[in-house]
């Protein structure tokens, strides 16, 4: 395990959830921050409490490759280089395929798939000129396996666990790579689905019920931000324990 002390770590989807509570982690582990997400409110509030030494934002759409390039830009200036990318930015409108939200579809096909790659293309060049660099990419276990509501949501995911074994093997002896596939924990996650049945279906589920605290997440990414860089951890599958799908 390495001391993450002094490195740079550009997280998207700070605003809330997972990349929130892993910034703060970070921060408390020595690290510096960029931050990325379009609520700006939420982004200042953090870095105020982060320490404007440590930590930087830039308001950022990541369905936008110009704003994701942006962000790691402003960092580089900030911190003068980036170690790791955690490429978390998410949204999970579930619905069945029949209700034909088309809109939410394209949504999710941008922030979750585009956004990632445009997060990977922000940084592996210059992760390449300094051979060295590291990019966790955030799956779901809906990345490993399908369920009535989430096909376009899964495929999305699935995109994500593959995007994230090519760039392994693609850059293998010079990146890090990790894909994370978290179960349900608490975040604002949910607050995205827009789909009354669907939020009543997932409910009488008992999900909200068992879902465990983000900071559990935030953990694994830490894990994989502590390891020698002759090693990577490929895959995290963590859920609650009383999360039997
Ligand atoms: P939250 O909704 O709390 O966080 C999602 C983050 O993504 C927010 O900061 C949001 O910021 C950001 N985001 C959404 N759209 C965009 C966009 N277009 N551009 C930039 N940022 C964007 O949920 P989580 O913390 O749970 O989600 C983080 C990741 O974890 C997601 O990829 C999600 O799919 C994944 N995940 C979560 C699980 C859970 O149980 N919570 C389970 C499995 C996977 P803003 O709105 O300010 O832009």
């Amino acid at each position: 395990m390495v001391d993450i002390k002094d490195k740079v770590i550009l997280i998207t989807g700070a605003s809330s959830g997972f990349g929130r509570v892993t910034a703060k982690m970070c921060i408390e582990l020595g690290a510096k921050v960029i931050l990325g997400a379009r609520r700006e409110k939420n982004l200042k509030d953090l870095c105020d409490e982060l320490g404007s030494d440590v930590s930087t934002y830039l308001v950022t759409d990541v369905t936008s490759k110009e704003q994701m390039h942006a962000l790691a830009q402003h960092g580089i200036k900030k911190f003068g280089h980036i170690d790791s990318l955690v490429n978390n930015a998410g949204v999970m409108p579930l619905s069945l395929l029949e209700k034909g939200r088309t809109d939410e579809w394209d949504q999710m096909i941008d922030v979750n798939i585009k956004g990632v790659l445009y997060g990977i293309d922000s940084v592996y060049s210059h992760m390449l000129e300094r051979e060295s660099g590291q990019i966790i990419n955030i799956s779901s276990v809906a990345g490993k396996r399908v369920m009535p509501g989430s096909a376009v949501y899964s495929g999305t995911k699935y995109a994500v666990r593959a995007i994230s074994e090519g760039l392994r093997v693609e850059s293998a002896g010079k990146i890090q790579v990790t894909c994370i596939y978290p179960g349900a924990f608490m975040t604002e996650l949910a607050f995205t689905i827009k789909d009354e049945s669907m939020m009543e279906a997932l409910m009488s589920r008992g999900l909200g019920a068992i879902a465990q605290p983000a900071e559990r997440v935030a953990e694994s990414i830490i894990y994989a931000l502590q390891q020698d860089p002759g090693v990577s951890v490929n895959e995290i599958v963590i859920r609650p324990t009383a999360q039997d799908a």
